[in-house]
């Protein structure tokens, strides 16, 4: 019994190690930023920049979904008012990590800033 205890126990411990170990092996980054809190965003800049009506996506997208260069994209329709935005993926970001969030929010701000422009004029100027 007291072996069968031993042996279980060792089991146990090793399992327990292994698994900060295969965490290290994980190559892309984990998500610092979670699909919840970029929505969080839209929705409070939709209110903040007077854009409740607009039915407006966000996705988080990899970096090959995104023009080069770029952090966000925004794409929309005036006579459906509807747009879709496209952020960065936090695992595709050059930034130090903690500067990550932040620079996620100003591209939603960005983007809807886009859309908020969108009903003038000049849109195809600013696009
Ligand atoms: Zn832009």
């Amino acid at each position: 019994m007291v072996i069968l205890i031993t042996f279980l126990f060792l089991t146990f411990a090793s399992l327990g190690s292994a698994a900060p170990a295969s965490r290290d092996r994980v190559t892309s980054a984990p998500a610092v930023v979670s699909n919840e809190q970029v929505h969080d965003w839209l929705h409070l800049w939709q209110k903040r920049l007077h854009l409740e009506d607009w039915k407006v996506e966000v996705k988080i997208v990899r970096i090959w979904d995104l023009e080069q260069g770029t952090l966000g994209h925004i794409d929309w329709s005036v006579p459906h008012k509807t747009a879709v935005i496209k952020v960065l993926n936090p695992a595709d970001y050059e930034l130090p990590r903690d500067r990550v969030p932040a620079d996620m929010e100003l591209s939603i701000v960005h983007e809807l800033v886009h859309l908020h422009l969108s009903a003038l004029p000049l849109k195809e100027v600013l696009a």
